[in-house]
Protein backbone atom coordinates (compact mmCIF):
# COMPACT_ATOMS: atom_id res chain seq x y z
CA UNK A 1 0.00 0.00 0.00
CA UNK A 2 1.72 3.37 -1.26
CA UNK A 3 1.09 6.71 1.08
CA UNK A 4 3.28 9.66 0.82
CA UNK A 5 5.97 9.99 3.36
CA UNK A 6 5.78 12.28 6.24
CA UNK A 7 3.41 13.67 8.94
CA UNK A 8 1.24 15.82 6.53
CA UNK A 9 -2.28 14.78 6.07
CA UNK A 10 -2.63 13.13 2.24
CA UNK A 11 -5.05 14.11 -0.50
CA UNK A 12 -5.19 12.18 -2.77
CA UNK A 13 -7.11 13.12 -5.93
CA UNK A 14 -8.90 10.69 -8.56
CA UNK A 15 -9.21 12.64 -12.31
CA UNK A 16 -7.10 15.42 -13.67
CA UNK A 17 -10.06 16.69 -15.04
CA UNK A 18 -11.27 20.13 -14.82
CA UNK A 19 -12.49 19.66 -11.32
CA UNK A 20 -9.12 17.41 -9.99
CA UNK A 21 -6.57 20.05 -11.81
CA UNK A 22 -8.27 22.83 -9.81
CA UNK A 23 -8.30 20.70 -6.64
CA UNK A 24 -4.15 20.65 -6.88
CA UNK A 25 -3.76 23.54 -8.17
CA UNK A 26 -5.14 25.27 -4.81
CA UNK A 27 -3.07 23.11 -2.92
CA UNK A 28 0.04 24.01 -3.92
CA UNK A 29 2.15 25.38 -1.59
CA UNK A 30 -0.45 24.04 1.02
CA UNK A 31 0.65 22.33 4.08
CA UNK A 32 -0.79 19.06 2.62
CA UNK A 33 0.88 16.32 0.44
CA UNK A 34 -1.25 15.55 -2.80
CA UNK A 35 -1.67 12.47 -5.18
CA UNK A 36 -3.15 12.86 -8.57
CA UNK A 37 -4.48 9.69 -9.85
CA UNK A 38 -5.35 9.83 -13.77
CA UNK A 39 -6.24 6.72 -16.21
CA UNK A 40 -4.33 8.88 -19.00
CA UNK A 41 -1.10 11.19 -18.47
CA UNK A 42 -2.75 13.56 -20.08
CA UNK A 43 -5.15 16.55 -19.51
CA UNK A 44 -8.48 16.50 -21.99
CA UNK A 45 -9.65 19.85 -23.31
CA UNK A 46 -13.24 18.33 -24.06
CA UNK A 47 -14.50 21.45 -25.38
CA UNK A 48 -12.71 21.17 -28.54
CA UNK A 49 -12.96 17.21 -29.30
CA UNK A 50 -15.70 17.93 -31.54
CA UNK A 51 -12.92 19.65 -34.16
CA UNK A 52 -10.69 16.53 -33.46
CA UNK A 53 -14.14 14.55 -34.47
CA UNK A 54 -14.24 16.81 -37.71
CA UNK A 55 -10.73 17.14 -38.70
CA UNK A 56 -10.24 20.69 -37.65
CA UNK A 57 -7.61 19.51 -34.91
CA UNK A 58 -4.98 17.49 -34.17
CA UNK A 59 -5.80 15.46 -30.71
CA UNK A 60 -2.24 16.52 -29.05
CA UNK A 61 -3.19 20.67 -29.89
CA UNK A 62 -6.54 20.05 -26.96
CA UNK A 63 -4.14 17.51 -24.65
CA UNK A 64 -1.65 18.77 -22.16
CA UNK A 65 0.84 16.05 -20.20
CA UNK A 66 -0.40 15.82 -16.59
CA UNK A 67 3.07 16.34 -15.15
CA UNK A 68 3.99 19.05 -17.22
CA UNK A 69 1.16 20.79 -15.63
CA UNK A 70 1.77 20.05 -12.13
CA UNK A 71 6.03 20.26 -12.53
CA UNK A 72 5.57 23.29 -10.70
CA UNK A 73 3.73 21.76 -7.68
CA UNK A 74 6.23 20.63 -5.24
CA UNK A 75 4.00 18.71 -3.16
CA UNK A 76 1.95 17.14 -6.02
CA UNK A 77 2.70 13.90 -7.88
CA UNK A 78 1.36 12.01 -10.94
CA UNK A 79 0.47 8.30 -10.69
CA UNK A 80 -0.92 6.86 -13.89
CA UNK A 81 -3.92 4.71 -12.26
CA UNK A 82 -7.04 3.36 -13.04
CA UNK A 83 -8.86 3.73 -10.12
CA UNK A 84 -11.64 0.83 -9.61
CA UNK A 85 -12.93 1.08 -5.83
CA UNK A 86 -12.72 2.90 -2.79
CA UNK A 87 -12.66 1.18 0.78
CA UNK A 88 -13.92 3.68 3.03
CA UNK A 89 -13.27 2.42 5.87
CA UNK A 90 -9.79 1.65 5.38
CA UNK A 91 -9.46 5.22 3.34
CA UNK A 92 -7.57 3.37 0.54
CA UNK A 93 -7.74 3.89 -3.38
CA UNK A 94 -8.15 0.75 -5.41
CA UNK A 95 -6.30 0.82 -8.57
CA UNK A 96 -5.16 -1.76 -11.24
CA UNK A 97 -1.25 -0.58 -9.75
CA UNK A 98 -2.30 -1.24 -6.64
CA UNK A 99 -3.76 0.74 -3.48
CA UNK A 100 -3.15 4.26 -2.54
CA UNK A 101 -3.93 5.32 1.58
CA UNK A 102 -5.53 8.81 2.24
CA UNK A 103 -6.51 10.93 4.74
CA UNK A 104 -8.78 13.13 2.32
CA UNK A 105 -9.81 11.87 -0.86
CA UNK A 106 -11.56 13.98 -3.68
CA UNK A 107 -13.68 11.77 -6.38
CA UNK A 108 -13.27 14.09 -9.70
CA UNK A 109 -13.34 10.98 -12.39
CA UNK A 110 -15.96 13.24 -14.36
CA UNK A 111 -18.47 11.35 -16.46
CA UNK A 112 -19.43 9.02 -19.32
CA UNK A 113 -22.24 8.56 -22.30
CA UNK A 114 -25.24 8.01 -21.14
CA UNK A 115 -27.10 5.63 -23.52
CA UNK A 116 -29.98 5.48 -21.22
CA UNK A 117 -30.80 1.77 -21.49
CA UNK A 118 -30.79 1.67 -25.45
CA UNK A 119 -28.00 -1.44 -25.81
CA UNK A 120 -28.29 -1.57 -29.49
CA UNK A 121 -27.07 2.19 -29.71
CA UNK A 122 -24.13 1.57 -27.65
CA UNK A 123 -23.27 -1.24 -29.52
CA UNK A 124 -23.51 0.97 -33.21
CA UNK A 125 -23.65 4.71 -32.44
CA UNK A 126 -20.26 6.85 -31.87
CA UNK A 127 -19.48 8.46 -28.46
CA UNK A 128 -17.45 11.62 -27.98
CA UNK A 129 -16.21 11.80 -24.50
CA UNK A 130 -12.89 11.78 -24.91
CA UNK A 131 -9.65 12.03 -27.44
CA UNK A 132 -10.06 8.26 -28.78
CA UNK A 133 -13.56 8.59 -29.32
CA UNK A 134 -13.21 11.72 -31.60
CA UNK A 135 -10.25 10.10 -33.60
CA UNK A 136 -12.84 6.86 -33.76
CA UNK A 137 -15.51 9.59 -35.18
CA UNK A 138 -13.16 10.91 -37.62
CA UNK A 139 -12.09 7.73 -38.89
CA UNK A 140 -15.61 6.52 -39.16
CA UNK A 141 -16.90 9.79 -41.23
CA UNK A 142 -13.47 9.52 -43.39
CA UNK A 143 -13.48 5.81 -43.59
CA UNK A 144 -17.73 5.80 -44.35
CA UNK A 145 -16.45 8.83 -47.44
CA UNK A 146 -14.19 5.95 -48.89
CA UNK A 147 -16.51 3.12 -48.92
CA UNK A 148 -19.13 5.56 -50.93
CA UNK A 149 -16.82 6.47 -53.22
CA UNK A 150 -16.32 2.98 -54.29
CA UNK A 151 -20.25 2.56 -53.98
CA UNK A 152 -22.31 1.82 -57.31
CA UNK A 153 -25.67 1.42 -55.77
CA UNK A 154 -26.98 5.17 -55.40
CA UNK A 155 -29.19 4.71 -52.58
CA UNK A 156 -26.14 2.67 -50.21
CA UNK A 157 -24.12 5.72 -51.53
CA UNK A 158 -26.06 8.68 -50.59
CA UNK A 159 -27.14 6.71 -47.00
CA UNK A 160 -23.06 6.55 -46.66
CA UNK A 161 -22.62 10.14 -46.93
CA UNK A 162 -25.25 10.60 -44.61
CA UNK A 163 -24.31 11.38 -40.66
CA UNK A 164 -26.65 11.46 -38.05
CA UNK A 165 -26.06 13.72 -34.58
CA UNK A 166 -28.27 12.10 -31.43
CA UNK A 167 -29.07 15.22 -28.86
CA UNK A 168 -29.84 18.76 -29.38
CA UNK A 169 -27.57 20.14 -26.70
CA UNK A 170 -24.26 22.51 -27.52
CA UNK A 171 -22.32 19.38 -28.49
CA UNK A 172 -24.62 18.04 -30.81
CA UNK A 173 -24.99 21.76 -32.34
CA UNK A 174 -21.33 22.40 -33.07
CA UNK A 175 -20.82 18.94 -34.25
CA UNK A 176 -23.94 19.29 -36.50
CA UNK A 177 -22.60 22.61 -37.67
CA UNK A 178 -19.06 21.75 -37.84
CA UNK A 179 -20.00 18.39 -40.07
CA UNK A 180 -21.97 20.60 -42.12
CA UNK A 181 -19.06 22.86 -42.85
CA UNK A 182 -16.71 19.79 -43.48
CA UNK A 183 -19.02 18.42 -46.15
CA UNK A 184 -20.25 22.40 -48.21
CA UNK A 185 -16.66 23.32 -48.12
CA UNK A 186 -13.88 21.11 -47.99
CA UNK A 187 -15.06 17.24 -48.79
CA UNK A 188 -16.13 18.38 -52.04
CA UNK A 189 -12.71 19.14 -53.28
CA UNK A 190 -11.59 15.70 -51.79
CA UNK A 191 -14.08 13.61 -52.85
CA UNK A 192 -14.64 15.44 -56.93
CA UNK A 193 -16.78 11.64 -57.49
CA UNK A 194 -19.13 12.14 -55.16
CA UNK A 195 -22.03 13.94 -54.81
CA UNK A 196 -21.74 15.23 -51.53
CA UNK A 197 -24.86 17.62 -51.55
CA UNK A 198 -27.30 14.01 -51.54
CA UNK A 199 -25.59 13.25 -48.20
CA UNK A 200 -27.91 14.60 -45.22
CA UNK A 201 -25.99 15.63 -42.45
CA UNK A 202 -29.34 14.87 -39.53
CA UNK A 203 -29.65 16.16 -36.15
CA UNK A 204 -32.05 14.36 -34.14
CA UNK A 205 -33.88 15.51 -30.48
CA UNK A 206 -36.04 14.28 -28.31
CA UNK A 207 -37.53 17.17 -26.72
CA UNK A 208 -39.27 20.05 -28.60
CA UNK A 209 -35.85 22.66 -28.58
CA UNK A 210 -32.65 22.86 -29.21
CA UNK A 211 -29.69 24.44 -26.71
CA UNK A 212 -32.33 23.65 -23.56
CA UNK A 213 -31.30 26.59 -20.90
CA UNK A 214 -30.74 29.09 -23.58
CA UNK A 215 -33.56 31.78 -24.05
CA UNK A 216 -35.65 31.08 -26.64
CA UNK A 217 -34.20 34.11 -29.10
CA UNK A 218 -31.24 32.15 -29.03
CA UNK A 219 -32.48 28.35 -29.73
CA UNK A 220 -34.27 30.00 -32.80
CA UNK A 221 -30.97 31.95 -34.26
CA UNK A 222 -28.89 28.73 -33.91
CA UNK A 223 -31.69 26.76 -35.75
CA UNK A 224 -31.86 28.95 -38.14
CA UNK A 225 -27.70 29.02 -38.93
CA UNK A 226 -28.12 25.46 -38.55
CA UNK A 227 -30.86 24.70 -41.09
CA UNK A 228 -29.13 27.55 -43.38
CA UNK A 229 -25.90 25.34 -43.07
CA UNK A 230 -27.77 22.39 -44.70
CA UNK A 231 -28.30 20.29 -41.25
CA UNK A 232 -31.75 18.93 -40.99
CA UNK A 233 -33.10 19.78 -37.47
CA UNK A 234 -35.74 17.05 -36.61
CA UNK A 235 -37.36 17.99 -33.23
CA UNK A 236 -39.50 15.29 -30.95
CA UNK A 237 -37.94 12.50 -32.63
CA UNK A 238 -36.51 10.59 -29.63
CA UNK A 239 -34.29 7.32 -30.70
CA UNK A 240 -35.43 3.48 -29.96
CA UNK A 241 -32.62 1.69 -31.91
CA UNK A 242 -29.70 2.02 -33.58
CA UNK A 243 -27.64 -0.26 -35.67
CA UNK A 244 -24.58 0.07 -38.40
CA UNK A 245 -26.74 0.94 -41.26
CA UNK A 246 -28.71 4.35 -39.09
CA UNK A 247 -31.30 4.57 -36.46
CA UNK A 248 -35.17 3.82 -35.62
CA UNK A 249 -36.93 6.00 -34.06
CA UNK A 250 -39.42 5.79 -31.60
CA UNK A 251 -42.64 6.70 -34.27
CA UNK A 252 -40.81 3.24 -36.12
CA UNK A 253 -39.66 5.68 -38.90
CA UNK A 254 -35.91 4.33 -40.20
CA UNK A 255 -33.05 6.83 -40.89
CA UNK A 256 -29.76 5.13 -42.85
CA UNK A 257 -26.60 6.70 -42.51
CA UNK A 258 -23.19 5.84 -42.49
CA UNK A 259 -22.60 6.87 -38.86
CA UNK A 260 -24.61 8.21 -36.25
CA UNK A 261 -22.98 10.05 -33.00
CA UNK A 262 -24.35 9.68 -29.86
CA UNK A 263 -24.30 13.29 -27.55
CA UNK A 264 -27.86 12.87 -26.33
CA UNK A 265 -26.49 12.52 -22.62
CA UNK A 266 -23.75 12.06 -19.68
CA UNK A 267 -24.35 9.29 -16.81
CA UNK A 268 -21.29 10.09 -13.72
CA UNK A 269 -18.22 7.98 -14.05
CA UNK A 270 -18.62 4.17 -13.08
CA UNK A 271 -16.66 4.62 -10.54
CA UNK A 272 -19.28 5.94 -8.76
CA UNK A 273 -21.08 2.80 -8.48
CA UNK A 274 -17.90 1.23 -6.72
CA UNK A 275 -19.11 3.55 -3.14
CA UNK A 276 -21.97 2.32 -1.38
CA UNK A 277 -23.48 5.49 -1.23
CA UNK A 278 -26.08 7.27 -2.32
CA UNK A 279 -26.60 7.89 -5.64
CA UNK A 280 -28.84 10.99 -7.84
CA UNK A 281 -29.85 11.74 -10.93
CA UNK A 282 -27.65 10.17 -13.54
CA UNK A 283 -25.83 8.29 -11.25
CA UNK A 284 -24.20 11.03 -9.57
CA UNK A 285 -22.56 10.97 -5.73
CA UNK A 286 -25.13 12.53 -3.52
CA UNK A 287 -22.89 14.91 -1.65
CA UNK A 288 -23.61 18.00 1.22
CA UNK A 289 -23.94 21.30 -0.06
CA UNK A 290 -19.88 21.36 1.32
CA UNK A 291 -19.35 18.40 -1.41
CA UNK A 292 -18.39 15.90 1.14
CA UNK A 293 -20.08 12.26 1.56
CA UNK A 294 -22.84 12.49 4.16
CA UNK A 295 -21.06 9.51 6.33
CA UNK A 296 -17.89 10.37 5.11
CA UNK A 297 -16.52 13.72 5.52
CA UNK A 298 -12.90 12.94 4.79
CA UNK A 299 -14.38 12.17 0.95
CA UNK A 300 -15.19 14.71 -1.14
CA UNK A 301 -16.83 14.68 -4.82
CA UNK A 302 -16.96 17.33 -7.70
CA UNK A 303 -18.04 18.26 -11.09
CA UNK A 304 -19.51 15.41 -13.40
CA UNK A 305 -19.34 13.17 -10.83
CA UNK A 306 -21.13 15.04 -7.94
CA UNK A 307 -25.26 15.79 -7.00
CA UNK A 308 -25.03 18.73 -4.16
CA UNK A 309 -27.31 19.48 -1.48
CA UNK A 310 -28.91 16.09 -1.38
CA UNK A 311 -32.00 13.60 -3.86
CA UNK A 312 -34.25 16.34 -3.80
CA UNK A 313 -31.76 19.54 -4.74
CA UNK A 314 -31.75 20.20 -8.23
CA UNK A 315 -28.18 18.66 -10.12
CA UNK A 316 -25.60 21.45 -11.60
CA UNK A 317 -25.71 21.02 -14.77
CA UNK A 318 -22.20 19.23 -15.96
CA UNK A 319 -20.08 21.87 -17.68
CA UNK A 320 -16.31 22.37 -16.64
CA UNK A 321 -17.13 26.04 -14.78
CA UNK A 322 -19.28 23.66 -12.39
CA UNK A 323 -16.38 21.77 -11.93
CA UNK A 324 -13.84 24.53 -11.52
CA UNK A 325 -15.89 25.92 -8.68
CA UNK A 326 -16.30 23.13 -6.73
CA UNK A 327 -12.26 22.28 -7.38
CA UNK A 328 -11.52 25.77 -6.08
CA UNK A 329 -13.82 25.05 -2.82
CA UNK A 330 -12.75 21.91 -2.37
CA UNK A 331 -8.99 22.84 -2.08
CA UNK A 332 -10.36 25.66 0.98
CA UNK A 333 -12.64 23.26 2.39
CA UNK A 334 -9.91 20.65 2.83
CA UNK A 335 -7.53 23.31 4.40
CA UNK A 336 -10.48 24.21 6.64
CA UNK A 337 -11.26 20.83 7.59
CA UNK A 338 -7.22 20.34 8.63
CA UNK A 339 -7.82 23.29 10.52
CA UNK A 340 -11.12 22.15 12.24
CA UNK A 341 -13.05 24.80 11.06
CA UNK A 342 -16.57 23.77 9.28
CA UNK A 343 -16.16 23.71 5.70
CA UNK A 344 -17.98 26.38 3.44
CA UNK A 345 -21.13 25.44 1.40
CA UNK A 346 -20.99 25.30 -2.55
CA UNK A 347 -22.62 28.21 -4.49
CA UNK A 348 -22.43 28.40 -8.30
CA UNK A 349 -21.59 31.43 -9.92
CA UNK A 350 -23.49 30.79 -13.30
CA UNK A 351 -21.96 33.26 -15.97
CA UNK A 352 -23.88 31.81 -18.72
CA UNK A 353 -23.23 29.57 -21.80
CA UNK A 354 -22.31 29.99 -25.17
CA UNK A 355 -22.03 27.48 -28.49
CA UNK A 356 -20.30 27.89 -32.09
CA UNK A 357 -22.47 26.99 -34.71
CA UNK A 358 -19.88 27.51 -38.09
CA UNK A 359 -17.63 30.14 -39.38
CA UNK A 360 -18.51 33.66 -37.89
CA UNK A 361 -21.58 31.82 -36.04
CA UNK A 362 -22.30 31.46 -32.73
CA UNK A 363 -24.75 32.14 -29.65
CA UNK A 364 -23.67 33.24 -25.95
CA UNK A 365 -25.97 33.83 -23.15
CA UNK A 366 -23.45 35.64 -20.79
CA UNK A 367 -23.92 37.86 -17.77
CA UNK A 368 -27.57 38.09 -18.84
CA UNK A 369 -26.55 39.85 -22.42
CA UNK A 370 -27.85 37.55 -25.02
CA UNK A 371 -25.17 37.63 -28.06
CA UNK A 372 -25.43 36.33 -31.79
CA UNK A 373 -23.35 35.73 -35.02
CA UNK A 374 -19.46 37.25 -35.44
CA UNK A 375 -19.55 38.90 -32.12
CA UNK A 376 -20.76 35.88 -30.24
CA UNK A 377 -18.09 33.80 -32.07
CA UNK A 378 -15.28 36.18 -31.35
CA UNK A 379 -16.03 35.92 -27.61
CA UNK A 380 -16.14 32.00 -28.08
CA UNK A 381 -12.80 31.40 -29.90
CA UNK A 382 -11.40 33.80 -27.46
CA UNK A 383 -12.54 32.37 -24.36
CA UNK A 384 -11.85 28.82 -25.52
CA UNK A 385 -8.37 29.85 -26.69
CA UNK A 386 -7.60 31.34 -23.49
CA UNK A 387 -9.12 28.62 -21.20
CA UNK A 388 -6.86 25.66 -23.02
CA UNK A 389 -3.91 25.31 -21.11
CA UNK A 390 -0.56 25.63 -22.28
CA UNK A 391 1.13 28.43 -24.45
CA UNK A 392 1.87 26.31 -27.14
CA UNK A 393 -1.70 24.59 -27.62
CA UNK A 394 -2.60 27.93 -27.78
CA UNK A 395 -0.55 28.66 -30.49
CA UNK A 396 -1.32 25.75 -32.30
CA UNK A 397 -4.69 25.97 -32.59
CA UNK A 398 -4.68 29.58 -33.28
CA UNK A 399 -2.95 28.86 -36.26
CA UNK A 400 -4.94 25.75 -37.37
CA UNK A 401 -8.24 28.12 -37.10
CA UNK A 402 -6.59 30.68 -39.02
CA UNK A 403 -5.93 28.33 -41.44
CA UNK A 404 -9.33 26.96 -41.50
CA UNK A 405 -10.59 29.89 -41.86
CA UNK A 406 -8.78 31.60 -44.68
CA UNK A 407 -8.18 28.21 -46.97
CA UNK A 408 -11.42 26.95 -45.95
CA UNK A 409 -9.09 23.42 -45.42
CA UNK A 410 -9.34 20.95 -42.31
CA UNK A 411 -5.82 19.78 -41.46
CA UNK A 412 -5.95 16.60 -40.55
CA UNK A 413 -8.17 14.43 -42.78
CA UNK A 414 -6.46 10.90 -41.82
CA UNK A 415 -8.10 7.40 -41.44
CA UNK A 416 -5.63 5.91 -38.92
CA UNK A 417 -7.61 2.79 -38.46
CA UNK A 418 -9.48 2.72 -35.71
CA UNK A 419 -12.97 1.73 -37.03
C1 LIG B 1 -17.99 16.56 -26.15
C2 LIG B 1 -18.14 17.41 -24.92
C3 LIG B 1 -18.08 18.79 -25.04
C4 LIG B 1 -18.21 19.60 -23.91
N1 LIG B 1 -18.15 20.95 -24.06
C5 LIG B 1 -18.23 21.74 -22.98
C6 LIG B 1 -18.14 23.16 -23.13
O1 LIG B 1 -18.01 23.68 -24.23
N2 LIG B 1 -18.19 23.91 -21.99
C7 LIG B 1 -18.34 23.34 -20.75
O2 LIG B 1 -18.38 24.06 -19.75
N3 LIG B 1 -18.46 22.02 -20.59
C8 LIG B 1 -18.40 21.19 -21.67
N4 LIG B 1 -18.50 19.84 -21.52
C9 LIG B 1 -18.68 19.28 -20.17
C10 LIG B 1 -17.36 19.28 -19.42
O3 LIG B 1 -16.35 18.70 -20.22
C11 LIG B 1 -17.49 18.51 -18.12
O4 LIG B 1 -18.56 19.02 -17.37
C12 LIG B 1 -16.21 18.63 -17.31
O5 LIG B 1 -15.14 18.05 -18.01
C13 LIG B 1 -16.37 17.93 -15.96
O6 LIG B 1 -15.19 18.07 -15.24
P1 LIG B 1 -14.75 16.91 -14.23
O7 LIG B 1 -13.52 17.40 -13.56
O8 LIG B 1 -15.90 16.49 -13.41
O9 LIG B 1 -14.40 15.67 -15.18
P2 LIG B 1 -13.40 15.58 -16.42
O10 LIG B 1 -12.93 16.89 -16.84
O11 LIG B 1 -14.09 14.72 -17.41
O12 LIG B 1 -12.16 14.78 -15.81
C14 LIG B 1 -12.29 13.47 -15.36
C15 LIG B 1 -10.90 12.86 -15.31
O13 LIG B 1 -10.98 11.63 -14.59
C16 LIG B 1 -10.24 10.63 -15.27
N5 LIG B 1 -10.84 9.34 -14.90
C17 LIG B 1 -12.07 8.90 -15.17
N6 LIG B 1 -12.28 7.70 -14.62
C18 LIG B 1 -11.13 7.36 -14.00
C19 LIG B 1 -10.71 6.23 -13.25
N7 LIG B 1 -11.53 5.21 -13.01
N8 LIG B 1 -9.45 6.21 -12.77
C20 LIG B 1 -8.59 7.24 -12.99
N9 LIG B 1 -8.94 8.35 -13.67
C21 LIG B 1 -10.19 8.41 -14.16
C22 LIG B 1 -10.37 10.98 -16.72
O14 LIG B 1 -9.31 10.44 -17.49
C23 LIG B 1 -10.35 12.51 -16.69
O15 LIG B 1 -9.04 13.00 -16.81
C24 LIG B 1 -18.40 19.01 -22.64
C25 LIG B 1 -18.45 17.62 -22.51
C26 LIG B 1 -18.34 16.82 -23.64
C27 LIG B 1 -18.39 15.32 -23.49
Amino acid sequence: MEKPTGNRPSVVIVGAGFGGLRVARGLRRAPVDVTVLDRHNYHTFVPLLYQVATAGLEPEEIAQPIRRILRDARNVRFRLATVTGVDLERRAVITNVGEVEYDYLVLAAGSVTNYFGLDSVAQAACALRDLDDAERLRDRILGALETASAESDPERRRQLMTIIVVGGGPTGMELAGALAELRRHVLPRDYPELDLASGRTLLLEATDRLLPGMPAGLQIRAQDKLRALGVEIRLQAPVADADDGGVTLRSGERLAAGAVVWVAGMRAAPLAEALPTTRGAGGRLVVTTTLQLPDHPEVYAIGDMAHVGGLDARPHPMVAPVAIQQGELVAENILRQTAGKEGKPFTYKDRGTMATIGRRAAVAHIFGLQLNGFVAWLIWLTVHLVWLIGFRNRMLVLINWAWNYLTYERAVRLIRGRR
